[in-house]
């Protein structure tokens, strides 16, 4: 049963009630989503928290459906990674890179590890997620084509979401380490220690 009525509001809503804004810096997000001539943010950062793992997130309905993954994305279709669904960040957030100190939620470094816009690969996303299988295509600087998020059972005792992050066969999915051949900031072209140590890279 296709979905016709906009699911913005209620997106936000669920956003909003996990915040106090006169608390967090963090901002209370757009009333609206982008038009017709708006295209989706997809971001990858790379955080070294306590554990290193990749932040990945897809703009929807005003906001950046988040994912940690903590190996990070593969090229190739044979390798799932785990993804465990985390709460939606502002849109705003796309574009953070830097310092969290040391102590606060998230505390360490964050690099911008691709950014780009996506597409989706189903009539219905909200349906899609709710089922728990979004296909999609990424327009990244490095990661590009379709991919699938698939939620799992779930393991251990994780209240998160599980989901696996898949590439799917076509001709960007490859056996080559992304992570490894490709490690820098997509805006600064700095690696992890040159961003902790504020200096700038080459
Ligand atoms: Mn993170």
């Amino acid at each position: 049963m296709p979905t016709i009525t906009p699911k913005t509001t209620a997106n936000l809503k669920k956003y909003r009630s996990k915040r106090n804004f006169k608390v967090t810096g963090e901002p209370e997000g757009s009333a609206q989503s982008k038009g017709a001539s708006g295209q989706l943010l997809y971001v990858i950062q790379k955080h070294q928290a306590s554990h290193l793992h990749y932040d990945f997130r897809l703009e929807w309905q005003g906001v950046l459906l988040s994912w940690a993954v903590p190996k990070g994305p593969s090229l190739d279709p044979a390798v799932k990674r785990l993804a465990a669904r985390v709460e939606d960040h502002p849109v705003e957030y796309g574009g953070f890179e830097g310092s969290i100190p040391q102590g606060e939620y998230g505390g360490g470094t964050v690099l911008l590890w691709d950014r780009g816009t996506w597409t989706p690969e189903v009539p219905d996303v909200d349906a899609a997620l709710s089922q728990g299988e979004l296909k999609f295509t990424l327009h990244g600087k490095k990661l590009k084509g379709s991919w699938v998020l698939v939620r799992t059972k779930g393991y251990g005792g994780s209240k998160k979401e599980s989901w696996l992050l898949i590439k799917h066969r076509d001709r960007y999915a490859s056996e080559e380490d992304v992570l490894e051949k490709k490690p820098k900031s997509v805006i600064s072209n700095r690696l992890l220690p040159e961003i902790a140590s504020g200096t700038s890279g080459r």
